[in-house]
């Protein structure tokens, strides 16, 4: 019996993820590199990287992934805005 305990995922979704930490790893530096500190662009609180989320403006299956359609996000505005 063969059993995978790795969730298998297709290239279309490997692809997606790569991107998006591609994409929150260049907002965040640009945070960084404008304030010395990364925030929540919707709550304007200062927030730890690993409190940052990306999210999406446009659920990603209508806007995509890119610069105009993501903002980071902390958790609470995450779920707030875009209501997952
Ligand atoms: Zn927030």
């Amino acid at each position: 019996m063969k059993k995978s305990p790795i969730k298998r995922i297709s290239p279309e979704q490997r692809k997606e993820l790569r991107l998006r930490a591609k994409l929150k790893k260049e907002l965040l530096e640009e945070q960084i590199e404008e304030k010395g500190y990364t925030w929540c662009v919707a709550c304007g609180q200062t927030k730890s990287v690993a409190e940052i989320q990306l999210g999406h403006i446009i659920k990603v299956q209508v806007g995509g992934t890119s610069r105009e359609n993501c903002k980071l996000w902390c958790q609470g505005c995450h779920i707030k805005i875009s209501g997952h």
